[in-house]
């Protein structure tokens, strides 16, 4: 299988520069699209800047996820480096031929991936954009969103933030498959439908491309337009060191594809979060166990004695361990009649040492005959005393 492919980006009618970029590279197998933003024409940087880093990442070898993290870092450090493309940011809808006749496409933004397979036009990727989110949930229909005020605030892209998260769709291709790589300045301004009867109408990718952004242009132009029109035709491929899947990416199953035709786009992120979750649950749950088995230890250790003492004058029992152990303070058991006072010297000797039972009954047993040598207040010094013996 080989690519034959036609590409055309305009600035439209109504703006001053064109802030889109494209990349098409038939040795590498790379494709992308990328609509750039910020004041001043800072979004042409933007686009050209993430182009080019993701082009020689993609040329070295790097995975095309990680490629774009790069690409990425590589806008947030010239917009950082210059006052004048602060803020600026772009884009990126990008795909490398992968080995198996796969296209690996990686995405952030509202630029968007047709697919017309068997006559049947489908979006590959989702929009990352604020209308697009509440369409999603719901709350906006695709009519309301395709003329809300707020419809081009996108919520993802590149040059916002240092961590960036990128949508990935493996594509398993077929002869007679026929891609479009777009910015929104298409898509504002023709539904898919219309963008589907040219996909059908013409065969040569050039005049495809060259059409769409004539039609919307023709539409009012309101937004820079780039068309990458991408067949996949049998032939030798020209793609010299297709890039291996990544790992994390699962094969494709090409009839999936099929299934898919019509139905609701995929949602990769709600996914990746239910698998991170399940994961670290996977992780968490025996942790959790020995910390909780941990826990109950110590406070059974903290908690299983008692020791008796003397506060405020009386004798009391307390239930834990003297100044408390692992977070547990002692509590209170029972505060007894006895005062100090009513002690011998070596009582109260043991007692200031906390005195401690490895159980209640024990402590009880030692109460009770410490209260009953408190009834006998003479006992301690009669027994010095030598009896009287009559004469
Ligand atoms: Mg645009």
């Amino acid at each position: 299988m080989r690519l034959r492919i036609g590409a055309k980006s305009d600035t439209g009618r109504i703006r001053e520069g064109n802030e889109d970029a494209f990349l098409v590279d038939e040795r590498m197998g790379l494709v992308a699209v990328a609509d750039g933003m910020g004041g001043h024409r800072a979004g042409e940087v933007a686009s050209a800047t993430a182009l080019e880093a993701l082009r020689a990442n993609v040329a070295s070898g790097t995975p095309i996820r990680d490629a774009i993290a790069n690409a990425n870092t590589a806008v947030l450090e010239k917009s950082e480096s210059d006052e004048s493309l602060q803020g600026m940011g772009t884009t990126v809808t990008a795909g490398t031929v992968a080995s198996g006749d796969t296209l690996l496409v990686a995405h952030v933004g509202d630029s968007r991936l047709y697919l017309l397979r068997d006559g049947a036009l489908r979006r590959v990727t989702e929009d990352h954009s604020l209308v697009e989110e509440l369409v999603r949930d719901g709350q906006l229909t695709p009519e309301q969103a395709a003329v809300h005020p707020r419809r081009s605030v996108i919520t993802r892209a590149l040059g916002v933030d240092k961590e960036i998260e990128v949508d990935l769709h493996p594509l398993a291709l077929h002869i007679g498959d026929r891609l479009v790589f777009c910015s929104d300045g298409l898509t504002t301004m023709l539904h898919d439908d219309q963008i589907g009867a040219v996909l059908r109408r013409e065969s040569d990718p050039q005049r495809v491309a060259a059409q769409l952004v004539a039609d919307a242009n023709k539409a009012g132009g309101e937004d820079n337009i780039t068309v990458v029109v991408v067949d996949a035709v049998s032939g030798d491929s020209l793609v010299e060191h297709p890039a291996p899947l990544p790992e994390e990416v699962e094969s494709p199953d090409p009839s999936a594809v099929d299934a898919q035709q019509g139905a609701e786009p995929k949602r990769p992120r709600a996914r990746r979060v239910a698998r991170v979750t399940t994961r670290a649950l996977l992780w968490a749950l025996p942790v959790i166990a020995v910390l909780a088995l941990a826990v109950g230890t110590a406070g059974w250790y903290a908690r299983r004695t008692y020791f008796v003492t003397i506060t405020d004058e009386r004798v009391v029992l307390y239930k834990g361990r003297p100044g408390g152990a692992f977070g547990w303070d002692p509590t209170v058991e029972t505060v007894t009649d006895l005062r100090s006072s009513q002690l011998t010297a070596a009582q109260r000797d043991d007692l200031d040492g906390e005195l401690t039972f490895s159980s209640r009954s024990e402590a009880d047993d030692y109460l009770d005959r410490l209260a009953e040598g408190a009834r006998r207040p003479s006992r301690s010094t009669t027994t010095t005393t030598v009896p009287v013996v009559a004469p």
